[in-house]
């Protein structure tokens, strides 16, 4: 059975909602198809089932926070829909929202399902036929428009067509990387796909058994060559099979792709003492070590320093140091004391792998974006075909930022096929 059809748009993701409720508000036919018999599943799971729905920070600071490429490819999409944008436009949908930490933005009543339900009702009462349980199997050109092969057999013609179908993190919520092979049936250029906003492993057994230490106050560097490639200042956890937090996700994709390229992986330090530079450590050093009675290196350290530290994680310091546990401040060489101040400002902790993508929040990865025009989300190579959301090679670190890009580039795809 052949149907025809203005648009479909596949997937029906935090994107495809989205560019449903648009296309459909202004006016096109609009048949979104999901595979799963839902829509919005990661929607409901996301941010602990809170949903971090976008950032406060502004258009310009938001976009740079996802590489020098995305950043460039996303300044139209985040000035035609800003953060505030999407908050006024929840609003108006019945959720308000409120600020929260590091930059996050939430439903005020934290619940997830609020953001997906509005987002749905937004698209049904616009018009758009929301069809679930409606899998994408195969997408080819054919005399001028778009065949859309349906698991079910049948087969539907459309004008244009919008694929929002995501990565492949999280496959249990049905996003399973599906889109890449159509992509590549095209002929389009894929960026290998990784796992991004992911714990790490350790191979060594010092990080497990700090198992369940958080640490707040702390910097993020990967190195290569001894040069920084990357950093993030946000908390970091210890767990029992290596670090995980939003420190160490945020620059996980790095350590998924030298993998993925087969190169050496970066190496991970913390910076557990962000607020000081080297000669202040130096100087806190110097009065510890002046300390009447010459305590235990490892005890005074713990409380000695700008901001104090979890005594096991100073054992660590210590070990990296090369200074024994029972030293006393009094005994500390010269040389010592400058690898102490090296492992406070960058303790290296071996890592080894992600925890794969069924752990991983976002996908890394995808369309490769000089296939893409940044202002339309038309694929250049294809007329009628437009791509939003994870399925691009776009990633953002934690804090609302991939939603936000996911509803920007629907709302540029959202608008070409509507003014096309
Ligand atoms: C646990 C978790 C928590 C997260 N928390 C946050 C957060 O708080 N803030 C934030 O900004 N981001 C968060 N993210 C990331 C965010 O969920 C994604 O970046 C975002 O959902 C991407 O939107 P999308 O529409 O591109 O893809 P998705 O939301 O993944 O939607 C894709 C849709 O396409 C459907 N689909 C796939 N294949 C087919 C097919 N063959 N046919 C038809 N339909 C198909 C899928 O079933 C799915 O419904 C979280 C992710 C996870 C896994």
């Amino acid at each position: 059975m052949t149907n025809s059809r203005a648009l479909c748009i596949v997937g029906a993701g935090a994107a495809g909602l989205w560019a449903a409720a648009r296309t459909a508000s202004f006016g096109v036919p609009t048949l979104l198809l999901e595979k799963t018999p839902r829509t919005g599943t990661k929607v409901l799971a996301s941010g602990g089932t809170s949903c971090n729905l976008t950032t406060t920070l502004a258009s310009g600071p938001a976009s740079a926070l996802f590489g020098k490429k995305g950043a460039r490819f996303l300044r139209t999409a985040l000035r035609v829909l800003s953060p505030m944008d999407v908050r006024e436009r929840l609003h108006g949908l019945g959720v308000a929202t409120v600020e929260a930490p590091l930059e996050k933005v939430f439903p005020a009543s934290r619940r997830a399902r609020d953001v997906r339900d509005a987002l749905e009702r937004w698209a049904r009462e616009a018009g758009a036929e929301i069809r679930p349980n409606a899998r994408l199997m195969e997408l080819r050109p054919k005399n001028g428009r778009w065949s859309l092969g349906l698991e079910t057999g049948e087969e539907l013609l459309a004008d244009d067509v919008i694929l929002a179908s995501g990565g492949k993190s999280y496959p249990r919520t049905g996003t399973t990387g599906d889109g890449y092979a159509w992509l590549e049936s095209l002929g389009l250029e894929l960026v290998p796909p990784v796992p991004a906003l992911v714990a790490l492993s350790s191979p060594a057994g010092w990080v497990h058994e700090l198992a369940g230490i958080a640490l707040e106050n702390v910097r993020v560097h990967l190195t290569r060559g001894g040069k920084t490639i990357r950093r993030r200042a946000r908390p970091v956890l210890f767990t029992h099979r290596g670090l995980s937090g939003p420190g160490v996700m945020d620059l996980s994709d790095a350590i998924a792709r030298a993998k993925e390229n087969g190169e050496d992986l970066p190496q991970l330090h913390l910076d557990l003492v962000p607020g000081s530079d080297r000669e202040e450590v130096r100087r806190a050093l110097r009065k510890i070590e002046a300390r009447r009675g010459a305590p235990l290196l490892r005890r005074a350290l713990a409380e000695g320093l700008a901001e104090p530290l979890p005594r096991r994680v100073v054992r660590a310091v210590l070990v990296q140091a090369g200074c024994g546990g029972g030293m006393r401040t009094n005994e500390l060489t010269r040389p010592q004391r400058h690898l102490l101040v090296e492992s406070l400002k960058g303790l290296t902790v071996p890592v080894d792998a992600t925890l794969g993508f069924d752990r991983a929040e976002v996908t890394a990865g995808g369309l490769a974006l000089s296939e893409v025009d940044p202002g339309t989300m038309a694929v250049r190579r294809y007329p009628g075909l437009f791509v939003c959301g994870e399925l691009l090679d776009l990633a953002g670190p934690i804090g609302g930022l991939n939603f936000q890009a996911a509803f920007a580039t629907a709302e540029l795809a959202a608008r070409a096929v509507s003014c096309g």
